[in-house]
């Protein structure tokens, strides 16, 4: 889709060019042709020109040449005499030769031809031979033009000396230039009487030889006369016409055209140009055609690194969101059903804490895969944040459908992964919103499938769970008690400690367990299994943890407590600096380190980070006592011991309060004292209640025990007094 969008833009950019290159060209053409034709044509006219002067200049010749020999006296006096040799040696033979005139006739005023000569030889003529048919109308027409002039003359000659008729006729058919004039004197020694004038005729021939003569290889090159019209480019031709006006033939030509001629001159190298200008057109649009796709392939991954998480190669938060809007959109719009999955990885941060960050993108990677391969190709996978992920369903209705789906999705995410750095054991917690029973926009979705999940990982983890109304309630309470108990630690008076003593067989005190109050909490908040998990969650922990540590080292201090118990969260462990924390609570308060004893929830092993082992060992390595609280089984004893180095077991209240019902619990009771005797541990029996409990307690050796039987837990001011009198009384 994005590749042929990109391609079809490259394209019309491609197209563009082409089409504004093609305009050019041809507008350059029309230019280029509309100068060539002006150039032509302006020549041809030139060339016109230049005809018409050159037949009028033979027009002119062929009278001067003929006035050469008719204009003498001589020449009068010989053609009067009738002396055909000296005729043919002067204005006969000879014309033809050196001028090249192609006829010559001498009549005399009776119409009479006293000599001819035709193809350079006399004509011997025979009685009462008149001249041409075709030439009788010019010869009358100067006799009459004659007579006008020298109308009661007695002299004409100097009256028609100078005329004379040059006209172009046909002469049996052929064209030819005629020329007529009078033989007339050029002294007074020889007058003649008007009317007695002897003519003289040259006849120029229209052909081939007198085109010859006008043509010039520059000018009306390969001139010839010819009847029909010129037609085509290729000729160009002047009329010669009779007096009359009727076009007797042409003179044609092969016209000059230099702008075709330069035209042809540099085809080569207008080839060339042509041949270069394509080569670069095409370099210019390869380059802008890669261009183009570059520019396409950068802003589609500019597209996909704004909308994709790199490492997980999903698309992220800001794509899914966009996502989910469309779907729900769609959806309301009688389209497919949108079911919203928010899944969070459970103990993800033990394995970049164990195994390293790089086994973390490892693991995020092969998490990917797994939920890509578990939806169809319409479902959205996207990785939200660290460890979270999100899916969008389409079209997948029923509950029973989706439960199954979803169960399906927990169990095959919580297979083991094979990472480059070992096995990792991961499980995954899925909240899931089906956005039709929810019915609200996008972020509301969102929200109701984060309350299912937090109830998901409430419930344990490695499960799904579906929304439902109730869980909406959950988070949002779970929201006004994170702002509550913040308030609470910044005032610092609304939080207290309370301490509930621990005994030994003998009834004496020997410890206290310090348990967080919060009197003034929210509603059904002031315990602390409400309000512990939050801070847990919202990382409020460390701060209450140390608050409450520091309170509890002072009660102790102050009361003169042998020993004082303080619970630690899994959270708190993890920090790197929690036993510097520590050694600065017990700096700052007096109290000794042997005097301390830390209860961890059997839980914190779920997330053995390195954190956790050295911290452990740092604080073991100063006296402080390891206490394992809420102990339920023996099964994992022995591994905690050798692990972690503990102290002292607390056997959990659920066992102690099942005491004397022979439904078993007593033999295991039994087998966890044994146990932690055998293995040199102090074991404390917790929620001791009835004496009955505290009886059997006893008679199976154990020897410490707390409980509401024996003492509640007490605010620190009560603490001091009820130290003394207890190991009093025993005493
Ligand atoms: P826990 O560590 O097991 O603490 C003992 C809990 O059992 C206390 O509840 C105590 O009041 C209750 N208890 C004592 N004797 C009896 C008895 O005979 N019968 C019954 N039914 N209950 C008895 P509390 O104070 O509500 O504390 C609940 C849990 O909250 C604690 O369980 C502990 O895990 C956690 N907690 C309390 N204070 C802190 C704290 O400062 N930090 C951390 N991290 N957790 C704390
Ligand atoms: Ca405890
Ligand atoms: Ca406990």
């Amino acid at each position: 889709m994005l590749k042929a969008r990109s391609s079809s833009f490259s394209a019309q950019i491609v197209l563009t060019i082409l089409v504004s290159t093609c305009a050019m060209t041809i507008m350059v053409s029309f230019l280029g042709y509309a100068a060539v034709r002006k150039v032509d044509a302006d020549a041809a006219e030139r060339e016109l020109r230049f005809a018409n002067a050159k037949i009028t200049e033979e027009f002119a010749r062929l009278r001067e040449e003929q006035r050469v020999c008719t204009i003498w006296d001589e020449a009068l006096i010989e053609a009067r005499a009738g002396n055909t040799d000296w005729m043919e040696r002067n204005i006969g033979v000879w014309m033809q030769t050196y001028y090249g005139h192609d006829a010559i006739y001498v009549v005399g005023p009776d119409g009479l031809l006293r000599y001819a000569a035709l193809d350079e030889k006399t004509v011997s003529l025979s009685p009462g031979q008149r001249l041409p048919e075709d030439l009788e109308p010019l010869a009358r027409r100067l006799r009459s033009e004659m007579a006008t002039a020298s109308a009661g003359l007695d002299d004409s000659t100097e009256a028609v000396s100078e005329l004379g008729i040059l006209e172009a006729v046909r002469l049996d058919g052929r064209p030819v230039l005629v020329a007529v004039s009078p033989v007339v004197a050029t002294t007074d020694r020889l007058p003649q009487k008007p009317g007695t004038e002897l003519l003289h005729l040259s006849v120029q021939n229209l052909d081939a030889t007198m085109a010859g003569r006008i043509s010039r290889p520059g000018d009306l090159a390969q001139a010839s006369f010819d009847p029909t019209p010129p037609t085509g480019s290729h000729a160009i031709g002047h009329p010669v016409k009779d007096a009359a006006g009727n076009t007797l033939t042409w003179l044609k030509w092969t016209p000059n055209r230099p702008g075709l001629r330069m035209v042809h001159e540099m085809l080569p190298a207008i080839g060339l140009s042509v041949l270069f200008g394509l080569g670069l057109l095409g370099w210019l649009l390869r380059r802008l055609w890669i261009a183009s796709q570059q520019l396409h392939r950068s802003e589609a991954e500019a597209r996909y690194l704004a909308n994709h998480d790199p490492l997980a190669g999903l698309p992220n938060r800001m794509h899914f969101e966009e996502t989910l809007v469309g779907a729900l959109d769609l959806e309301r719009r009688g389209g497919p059903s949108v079911t919203l999955l928010s899944i969070d990885l459970d103990r993800f941060k033990a394995i970049n804490d164990t195994l390293g960050h790089a086994a973390g993108d490892e693991l995020i990677r092969q998490v990917a895969v797994r939920l890509r391969k578990q939806v169809r190709s319409s479902d959205t996978v996207a990785r939200l944040g660290g460890d979270e992920f999100g899916v969008i369903l389409l079209g997948m209705s029923g509950e029973e459908t989706i439960s199954s789906f979803c169960g399906g999705l927990v169990h095959m995410l919580s297979k083991p992964y094979t990472l480059a750095a070992g096995q990792a054991h991961v499980g995954a917690s899925v909240g899931v919103a089906i956005a039709s029973r929810i019915g609200g926009d996008m972020e509301a979705v969102l929200r109701c499938a984060d309350a299912a999940l937090y109830r998901a990982k409430r419930d344990g983890r490695a499960r799904f769970r579906l929304f439902t109304p109730e869980m909406d309630d959950v988070l949002r309470r779970r929201g006004e008690i994170e702002t509550a108990l913040r308030l609470a630690l910044e005032s610092e008076d609304q939080l207290e400690v309370a301490f509930q003593p621990i005994f030994n067989g003998d009834g004496e005190i020997v410890a206290a367990e310090a348990l967080a109050r919060w009197p003034g909490g929210p509603e059904g908040a002031t315990t602390p299994d409400a309000f512990i998990g939050v801070a847990e969650e919202c990382g409020l922990i460390h701060a209450l943890g140390s608050w409450v540590l520091e309170r509890a080292c002072r009660g102790a201090v102050e009361a003169g407590l042998p020993k004082v118990a303080v619970n630690v969260s899994p959270m708190q462990l993890r920090s790197e600096s929690f036993a510097a924390e520590v050694m600065r609570v017990l700096g700052k308060t007096g109290l000794p380190p042997q005097r301390l004893e830390l209860e961890l929830t059997e839980h914190f092993h779920l997330d053995p980070g390195v954190n956790t082992r050295r911290n452990l060992h740092d604080l073991r390595a100063t006296g402080i006592k390891i206490a394992l609280d809420d102990f339920a089984t023996g099964q994992s004893l022995l591994q905690y011991v050798r692990d972690y180095e503990i102290d002292v077991i607390k056997i959990d209240r659920s066992f102690v309060s099942r005491l004397g019902y022979g439904d078993g619990t007593d033999e295991v009771v039994r087998a966890m004292l044994d146990l932690g005797r055998a293995m040199g541990l102090e074991v404390t029996a917790e929620g001791v209640e009835t004496q009955r409990q505290h009886d059997i307690l006893i008679g199976m050796g154990c020897r410490v025990f707390q409980g509401y039987l024996l003492g509640t837990p007490v605010a620190a001011g009560r603490l001091a007094a009820l130290a003394r009198g207890a190991n009093q009384r025993s005493a």
